[in-house]
């Protein structure tokens, strides 16, 4: 018998990023993929251009007044909804068979660190290795061009899931180019967004972040926002400590008036440890703000909990890595009790691994049933409008996307019932949370944009997305000398 040589974790990476090489001119492409630059990230193929369609004789979940809908219609025409029904005349539409689907809103993601999707399943098992220490050393470590390469490849992996807005909760702008590298990756994949600016990992905590930049951001954001897909926001660093210690309060002070003072949504993480009463201080500080999104919450008072509800805040809660990392269980049932909009968020597949929205319903209901000793406290149906609608009024976007509805834009996915794990068709807010798996996602449409056809993404070329974010994370790793 053969010696088995025990493979090192260096020649393992070696080999991962040589077969990245291969992907690179081995895979066989799709239309926009192969037009690109052979070399690194070039420019990328235009996104698929608007075309009027109507969906057939599909399970409509409308989410929405109308409610669901069985073997009905959902016409589309300049990227709006236009008419939800059955037997709609649209002679001059696209027919695309609805039979064995359910056509739902797409699903709404409200906080990712999409810049680290490099760093997938990356969190170690010792402290040194754990999910900040990686985030800091890697994070410093990054090129404009890794910012983009996460950000695309996390983009990649949100239409594959169905999820048709994303929060890209950006904290790692070491320099104006890192910012314009993740707004070109939301750019390119036509995907409908907040980009919210953030602080670099290892940002002294004295310092503000680059006020200027982000002003300028704000000045010229028609050039940046995708015909309005995507919008402007600030990932505040907050009152909390940070990974490099707690931010002075001189610095958090002026970020916070920066963003105000433009108008544009905060965003913070908050009370994620036990013990923590920063929601508290931020109330006192009068901090708080129907403009203000609060993420994690896992640790929050019953006056925390008032104060985030009298202020009109939302919250983000992201249950993969909440419990991967250790942040205690969200307390789902006790915001919505309160009348705060909730939206679920991928966070960061560090620790979450994948950016499965299904699996992320289904662990937002079973922790909520299994804390309240109640097996009807999370309905299944309350869960499917915490990643729809509710998550798109936490927000701020309900008045154009998140339900299906005429006169809203046409962000919409179609699941296939006949998959496997799907079969039979039972209840279906049910199956959605319960059993549904991104794979199961048929079509995804953003803005009236076919982004995900019969299971494989239309304007992305996921071979080369996959070697190259290969090839630059095998980068940045060397350059930081983490191996
Ligand atoms: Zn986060």
């Amino acid at each position: 018998m053969k010696t088995q040589k025990t493979i090192t974790r260096r020649e393992f990476l070696g080999g991962v990023a040589a077969l990245g090489a291969w992907g690179l001119t081995g895979h066989a492409g799709l239309a926009w993929g192969q037009a690109r630059a052979k070399k690194g990230s070039g420019p990328a193929g235009k996104p698929p251009t608007r075309s009027e369609f109507v969906v057939r004789n599909a399970y409509v979940m409308t989410m929405d007044a109308q409610g669901d809908l069985a073997d009905a219609d959902v016409h589309v025409k300049n990227g709006e909804i236009v008419a939800i029904g059955r037997g709609i005349a649209a002679p001059r539409a696209e027919a695309i068979d609805g039979r064995g689907m359910i056509v739902l809103p797409g699903l709404i993601e409200t906080h990712w660190h999409m810049w680290n999707a490099l760093l997938r399943s990356m969190s170690g098992d010792k402290r040194e290795h754990g999910y900040f220490p990686t985030a800091l050393a890697l994070g410093k470590a990054y090129l404009p061009d890794d910012m983009y390469q996460g950000t695309r490849l996390a983009c990649a992996e949100a239409i594959h899931s169905g999820i048709t807005f994303v929060h890209d909760w950006c904290h790692n702008i070491r320099s104006p180019e890192f910012a314009q590298a993740n707004l070109r990756a939301l750019r390119e994949s036509g995907i409908r967004g907040r980009f919210s600016y953030g602080a670099a990992q290892g940002h002294p905590a004295t310092e503000t972040i680059d006020i200027a930049d982000l002003e300028g951001l704000h000045r010229d954001w028609r050039s940046h926002s995708n015909e309005g897909l995507l919008a402007l926001g600030l990932a505040w660093r907050g009152v909390s400590t940070g990974a490099t210690g707690s931010v002075s309060a001189a610095a958090y002070q002026k970020d916070f008036d920066a963003a105000r003072a433009l108008g544009i949504p905060i965003s913070v993480h908050a009370n994620n440890r036990k013990g923590s009463d920063a929601i508290a201080l931020l109330a006192r500080e009068k901090f708080l703000g129907k403009d203000v999104q609060v993420i994690h919450a896992t640790w929050v008072s019953p006056g925390e909990i008032r104060a985030l509800a009298d202020n009109g805040c939302a919250v983000s809660l992201s249950p993969y890595t909440e419990l991967r990392i250790g942040c205690g269980f969200p307390p789902t049932g006790d915001f919505l009790a309160a009348g705060i909009p909730v939206g679920l968020s991928v966070d960061t597949t560090a620790l979450s691994g994948n950016a499965d929205m299904f699996a992320i319903m289904k662990a937002i209901q079973n922790i909520e049933n299994s804390r309240t000793n109640n097996e009807f406290k999370l309905p299944a149906r309350r869960v499917l409008e915490l990643a729809t609608i509710e998550g798109a009024r936490s927000m701020g976007i309900d008045d154009r996307v998140g339900s299906l509805k005429p006169g809203k834009r046409a962000d919409l996915i179609m699941v296939n019932t006949r998959e496997v794990n799907l079969g039979v068709f039972s209840e279906p807010a049910h199956m959605l949370v319960e059993a549904a798996q991104p794979a199961n996602v048929d079509t995804v449409m953003v803005d009236g944009r076919i982004l995900k056809r019969r299971g494989r993404l239309t304007a992305v070329d996921t071979g080369q997305v996959v070697s190259e974010a290969s090839a630059a994370i095998t980068a940045v790793r060397k350059r930081a000398g983490w191996w």
